[in-house]
């Protein structure tokens, strides 16, 4: 009886659904990144240990040169780090060769940049398709998926406009459901909102919001504090180093926010 017992006692815990949904879906531990630029070395990110969970909305502050996108772009499987850890859904990144880890941006990750990076003289609905020719979708299966994408985001009227018909917040929305449409497991959003005004950066904000209550799990860089309270959990970069990370006290409600302005007149 005793030995079965001990051997009960020894057991792991059983893996409830909420526990395997809370997975990491990013491990990180202790990364450094050096750049070597001819004879100096700069080390620019000292010893950063992160877990990111699934249906996290992490906001990544800290000032110019701090190290912020060098952490995204290792995020991003962009970069790699010099040592350390980086598991990605429980892979580890460091050991897959490049092809794999191309696959792996192009199904696992979505990216969304400051500038928008839309194809010029290439329709809304093209653009967001164009991930999907890597993949084996049909032409039939791409135009669906990139529809529903769009739709997603709220602009299924302007499927066919070129971006530059389209205002910064649409070209924004565009480039988030270009990100979206092989459905990944991460959306990595570096400043979404640099190139926009205060009420159009609430907008995409009650996007990302909204896809984030779906499951999404967004990491996002932001410069402005008050962007970063959108968010579910804030960390700061400083020197290379993680000096902050707190959930956020008094997070805004993009969707609540809109309602109290005024409609713009367009
Ligand atoms: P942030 O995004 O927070 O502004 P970065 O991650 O771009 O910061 O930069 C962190 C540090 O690493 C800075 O000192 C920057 O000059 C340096 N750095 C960034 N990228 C490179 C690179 N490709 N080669 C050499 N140094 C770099
Ligand atoms: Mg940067």
């Amino acid at each position: 009886m005793a030995d079965i017992q001990t051997a009960l006692d020894n057991q792991p815990a059983a893996r409830t659904d909420e526990g395997a949904a809370r997975q990491p879906v990013i491990l990180i531990n202790e990364i450094h990144k050096y750049y070597e630029m001819g004879e100096t070395r700069l080390h620019a990110l000292r010893g950063i240990s992160l877990e990111i969970r699934s249906g996290d909305f992490l906001a990544v502050m800290g000032a110019s040169g701090s190290g912020k996108s060098t952490l995204m772009n290792i995020i991003g499987c962009l970069d790699r780090q010099s040592s350390g850890e980086y598991f990605l859904e429980g892979r580890d990144v460091s050991r897959l060769d490049r092809r794999v880890l191309a696959t792996i941006r192009n199904q696992r990750l979505g990216f969304v940049f400051q500038g928008f990076n839309l194809i010029p003289r290439t329709t809304a609905l093209d653009n967001v398709a164009l991930p999907l020719l890597y993949t084996h979708a049909t032409k039939e299966e791409r135009t669906q998926r990139a529809t529903n994408s769009l739709a997603v985001v709220g602009l299924s009227d302007r499927s066919a406009s070129l971006p530059s018909q389209l205002s910064g917040g649409q070209q924004q929305r565009v480039a988030i459901a270009r990100a979206l449409v092989n459905q990944p497991s991460v959306l990595i959003a570096d400043e979404p909102t640099g190139n926009l005004d205060s009420r159009t950066s609430i907008e995409i904000m009650s996007v990302l919001q909204e896809l984030n209550d779906n499951g999404l799990t967004i990491v996002m860089v932001t410069h402005e504090p008050d962007i970063a309270r959108f968010a579910k959990r804030i960390i700061e970069i400083r020197d290379g180093r993680l000096r902050r990370d707190e959930p956020v006290a008094e997070r805004f409600c993009a969707r609540e926010i809109l309602k109290t302005l005024p409609i713009p007149e367009d």
